[in-house]
């Protein structure tokens, strides 16, 4: 680092208090869905390295120095898990799920220009913002008591507006109760309307990566019919650099190839330049847990949530969770105890999502804080 000094004193000690906050805010994380068991210290020596994977992942660059052959491990093998046809499908490593949820509405307008976007009451905040960038009409749509979308309400709402091509975007998990849309329903509305040119997003930021591992299998993939799907890989899988997988039908992704000299790839993706760190850490992994592995940590998951809403339901807190779901929705506690665990609210209630790294132990710390503060 030639020109570079040392830090000063001063420096040093800012960097330590930073270090301090940051540890003792991750002992105390349970309203956020970020998992917190990754230990990717066997790649550190790759951060010295100026990575970069810009472009098509598909594509070599000029530009060597990248870890594309990686990436299209990690984006083989959840083209498998997400049921997606063979050699039919295209995806790339993004900056977090919303970015793929932007992507999916991407491609949804390039193929349906004239489309109504129907989404429900319980979509993340981020959509909004996404529809009003890509300038898509859109309708909200009403939720049932758990979060799921009212099918009943898309049925007619979408009759209303039937010459319209339709693109829906579902919730495979939302943010406050992780109540997931059932995709095969949504196709039978199609066939009951006669629609036949139609789209069908799946943000599945939050519950995508272990959807596949439980019983009964929620219909939320290619094989239910979507034609993209958008995870986050910070939140289940775990990373200390927010990132994502998106994955389409590789037919919708041509219509907006372009191939660019410069680069000697095509800029099929949203950003230019693109992490290829984040793609190296969910190879690792992919590699050290394998379908098994992430089984095991789906059901480690599944048994701290129905052991943490039975702890709040002993306490009076009106403890409940959708099917499947790490999420667990109880009424507000205390405002410094929601700060101190981090726990997001809306109206009146609030939520702790038991992600990878969350253990029982942490589940009686809240509750013992939250009686605590009773008495
Ligand atoms: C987290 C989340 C998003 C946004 O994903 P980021 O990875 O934070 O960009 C979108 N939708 C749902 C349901 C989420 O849980």
């Amino acid at each position: 680092m030639q020109y570079a000094k040392p830090l000063t004193a001063e420096d040093k000690l800012e960097l330590e208090k930073l270090y301090e906050k940051i540890q003792s805010k991750t002992a105390t994380v349970l309203g956020y869905p970020v998992a917190m068991d990754f230990d990717y210290s066997e790649l550190y020596r790759f951060l010295k390295f100026p990575i970069n994977n810009i472009g098509d992942p598909f594509i070599e660059s000029t530009y060597g120095i990248g870890t594309r052959e990686m990436e299209r491990e990690v984006l083989d093998f959840f083209a498998e898990l997400f049921r997606a046809e063979e050699n039919e499908w295209w995806g790339y490593i993004t900056n977090g799920g919303s970015e793929g949820n932007m992507y999916g509405l991407y491609l949804a307008r390039e193929i349906f220009p004239k489309a109504m976007v129907y989404y429900s009451e319980s979509t993340h905040y981020s959509v909004q913002k996404n529809l009003h960038l890509l300038d898509m009409p859109n309708i909200a749509i009403r939720t049932q008591e758990n979060g799921e979308i009212d099918y009943n309400d898309l049925h007619d709402t979408i009759r209303m507006n039937r010459n319209m091509p339709v693109v829906v975007f579902a919730n495979i998990g939302t943010t406050m109760t992780e109540a997931r849309d059932d995709v095969k329903k949504i196709r039978d509305i199609f066939k009951d309307l006669a629609i036949h040119h139609c789209y069908i997003h799946a943000d599945a930021a939050l519950s995508g990566a272990y959807s596949p591992f439980v019983d009964p299998r929620p219909a939320f993939d290619f094989a239910d019919g979507v034609d993209s799907i958008a995870v986050s890989g910070h939140k289940f899988l775990g990373s200390p650099i927010p990132c994502g997988i998106v994955l389409a039908k590789k037919t919708h992704r041509d219509r907006i190839a372009n191939s660019v000299a410069y680069i000697g790839t095509a800029d099929t993706t949203i950003s230019g330049s693109r992490n290829g760190i984040t793609p190296l850490f969910l190879w690792y992994t992919i590699k050290r847990y394998g379908i098994e592995g992430l089984k095991l940590r789906t059901e480690k998951c599944l048994q701290v949530a129905a052991y943490a809403m039975e702890e709040l339901n002993k306490i009076g807190l009106h403890a409940w969770r959708n099917t499947n779901a790490i999420t667990v929705v109880f009424s507000e506690i205390n405002k410094s105890l929601q700060l101190k665990w981090q726990l997001a609210s809306d109206n009146g209630n609030t939520h702790l999502i038991c992600m990878p790294g969350i253990s029982k132990e942490r589940i009686d710390l809240l509750i013992k804080d939250i009686l605590g503060t009773k008495n």
